[in-house]
This record gives structure tokens, sequence and C-alpha cells, in this order.
């Protein structure tokens, strides 16, 4: 099951999530209906395609724009593709935002440092890549009633009939659903949303369904606040002191192998090809996607561990972005450990939402720098990975559980989230720190 989460007012609000009942596969009872499907999603991938490409580029994406490009689809059709499309370039367009504004901050870290005279070694000075309009490569439909439409059956046969409209005029598909048992379990009692999605992959069509539930938040404002610090030693490391979870040991390990394993096949492909053999091992890598799976496993039961050790609370974790996920991740492979390291706070909205538990992202900016003492921030106060040590107070403590605890505070700290920017926060935290120095007879 997958699941997905709304868009709401506030941390202490009731939470509408939307959970979807995947992998239902459509039996091919009939050939030849499916093929009408297949005829049906190339039209229409390619339609989507040419919407996806309008609002990455020349238009804002628009849910509701008039039909604008020529196709053998029905108005209804159209609409549902014009649809789909803004949704994919919306967030295209989010997400790239978001990294532009992640290599501005990045490029502000990196002057800073060289400013401080402390430069890195291995500090490189970021440069921008303008990102490619997103190619639509796996057929997804994401239909709604005015195209398909799920209705239980005359007999019992079957659990629905699918009706979906074709390219033919008037001439509609109809596909007989048959459900697995742990899907009709998932689905009693249910409301089924209208809209569907269908998928088609190597060995035939899928379809998914969803419904939505209300979870109402349990968590009082003036309940105890966690502060959850997020990295590479440590998945999760909480303000009072815990760690769960590691990328290190066994997972670096296997990480090792698969990177291996890769070097030796493509070294193989290139042997094969100057050979002239046509057909070459692939290089996507089976054990690489295992281990990612694994890897977002293990990040799932840290995160669950530490919901159910902290009963009662409320979380603030960090709005990660790009540039912080490399920064923590400075070690080999940033990359690859980045986009795990990104399924941490997913994870920990995930679980809020579903046991109905505040938790609120809060700045990132310094919480790895910053004295939780006497708030004085400098990167001198990291003598390593997972020392922090202050340059002025001598407060020393394990870097992520000093970081945990300033990301607590932060938490109803309306004065740094008013802050615009990183400089605007490093001023703010220097004031903090010459009063925590005034108010205890410091020089
Ligand atoms: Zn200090």
């Amino acid at each position: 099951m997958k699941q997905r989460k709304r868009r709401r007012t506030g941390p202490y609000e009731p939470q509408t999530i939307t959970r979807a009942v995947t992998h239902i596969r459509l039996e091919a009872a009939n050939a030849g209906k499916l093929t009408a499907l297949d005829d049906l999603a190339q039209v229409y991938l390619a339609l989507c395609q040419q919407y996806v490409t309008l609002f990455c580029t020349e238009e804002r994406p628009n849910k509701l724009r008039a039909p604008l490009f020529a196709t053998p689809l029905s108005e209804r059709w159209q609409r549902v593709a014009i649809q789909q499309a803004a949704g994919i370039a919306r967030s295209w367009r989010t997400n790239r935002a978001q990294a532009y504004q992640d290599y501005v901050e990045n490029l502000l870290a990196y002057h800073e440092q060289q400013a401080e005279g402390a430069p890195d070694a291995e500090a490189e000075e970021p440069t921008w890549k303008e990102w490619n309009v997103p190619t639509l490569r796996q057929t997804c439909i994401q239909a709604n009633a005015n195209v398909a439409i799920l209705e239980p059956p005359q007999d019992s046969t079957f659990d629905y009939w699918l009706t979906i409209s074709t390219l033919e005029f008037r001439k509609q598909l109809l596909i007989p659903v048959k459900l697995a048992d742990y899907h009709r379990e998932a689905l009693k009692g249910k409301a089924i949303n209208s809209s569907v999605t269908l998928n088609k992959r190597g060995d035939g069509w899928w379809l998914t369904l969803s419904y939505d539930q209300v979870i109402a938040v349990h968590t009082e404002p003036s309940a105890p606040v966690v502060g959850v610090d997020v990295g590479i030693a440590n998945f999760v490391t909480t303000s009072d002191g815990r760690h769960y979870g590691t990328f290190h040991g066994k997972l670096r390990e296997r990480q090792k192998r698969d990177r291996e394993k890769r070097r030796r096949k493509a070294k193989l492909r290139k042997c094969l090809e100057k050979k002239g053999v046509k057909k070459l091992p692939s290089t996507s890598s089976k054990s690489g996607r295992r281990l990612a799976r694994h890897v977002r496993q293990e990040i799932n039961r840290a995160v669950n561990q530490c919901f159910a050790e902290h009963e009662g609370c409320q979380f603030a974790y960090e709005h990660l972005s790009v540039a912080t996920m490399k920064y923590k991740a400075r070690a080999m492979n940033a990359y690859l450990y980045a986009s795990n390291l990104g399924h941490i706070p997913k994870q920990i909205a995930w679980n809020a939402a579903k046991r109905g538990v505040a938790a609120i992202r809060v700045k990132s900016a310094y919480t790895s720098q910053e004295c939780s003492v006497c708030h004085y921030t400098a990167r001198a106060n990291r003598p390593n990975q997972q020392t922090f040590c202050c340059r002025v107070c001598g407060h020393s403590a394990h870097a992520d559980l000093n970081a945990a605890i300033n990301v607590k505070r932060r938490l109803g700290d309306e004065e740094l989230r008013a802050c615009k920017n990183r400089k605007a926060i490093k001023a703010l935290l220097l004031r903090r720190h010459q009063e925590w120095k005034k108010q205890h007879g410091w020089p």
C-alpha cells in the first residue's frame, strides 16, 4: 500500500490522508480489450507529454486549460491528460525551484566559508545545471469518473467492472476487476475515490484504487517537544539522546559490494561492445534496487521505533534541503546517501500523519554548527563529524545530539522562523550569543 498526505491548515488540525491500494491486476480475460487500452494509452501518453512540455516551458501549469493540441481523443480524455500534465509540470517546477534555491544557499555557504578563511579541502564552488523537461517513459493514466467508472457487478464473479471510454466514439471497454483477499480486506467498508490510476508495466495492466481517511491529531500544542536530527551515522537522533538506525555497518558493506559489482558489469559491457556483441547485459542493478529498498525499510523501522518510544510527544524535525543533505552526507557517494536521507523526513511526516501526532518542520540552517548552550555558531565548533565542541563556552557533546537540541528549540521560535535567509539566521544566532555572554558575565 502506498500513502499520500494532503496539505492542511495547521499541525494540530485533523489531517486527510489518501491511502492507495496498488497492484490490482487487470485480468487479460479478453486480450482484445487490453489491446484497445494499449492503443488508447499510446495516444494519451503522447498528448500528455505535449502538455507537460507546454506547462514546463511556455505556460504556467493550468488544470483547466482549454484543449490546444490536435488529437483523436475525446474532449473528456483531453481534459484528463491536461489535468495529469499540469500536476506533473507543477511538481517539476516546484522541485526545480527548490533545487535552485538550494544551489543559491549552497553558493552562499561556500562563499561564507571562503570568507571565514577556513575552506574545506573537499569544497568546490557549486554550479547550476539547468533541468530537462520531464519525459514520460512509463505508461500511467490518472483517470477520473468522466472517462473510467468503477462499478459493482450484477453477479459476483468479479469484484468490479471498470468501464473505460476508448478512442472510438461511444465505444466503451468493460474490464472485469478481481481483487486479491488483501485488497478486499484493505478496502472493506471504505468509500473508494472516483479517480483511478492505470499503469502499464512490461507484464500487463495494473489498477490502483484509493480512499480518503481523516485522522484527528491528538497532540496538544503544550505536549513535550522531541527534536529530531537526521543523519548518516544515526538515521535519527532525538534531543533526549537516543539514536535509531544507521547507514554504517551492514548497509554500507552491502553498498560497497553493490558498487563493485556494478563496476565489473560496466567493464564487461565495454569488453563485449568492442567485440561487437549485440545483446549487452543491463547496467541497472537488481541488487542496487534491493539495497535501496532495504535502506528504506531500515529507515521506516528506525522512525517507527522512535515514534513508539515517544508517545504523547510532538516532534520537531528539519526541513532538509538537498544542500543540507549533501552537507550531511559528505562521505563518499554523497548523492546516494542524500537521496536516502531525504526518505527520513518523509517517513517522519507520514508516521506523524497516520498516528495523529503533530510533527513540525523547522529551519535547518546552522543546526549542526550552533552551540546549544551559548548559541556561538561556527564551523570550527565541529572538530570532526561526530563531535561538537564549542570554541567559546567549551560545551561538548555528540554532534547529532547537539543538533537535535537546536532543532527542538526551533519549534515555536517565531523570531528564527521569520528569518528570510541563512545570513539573517546567522546574525540572529550571533546576537543571541552576545546576549548569553552578557548574562553570564563573559568579557
Ligand atoms: Zn557554547
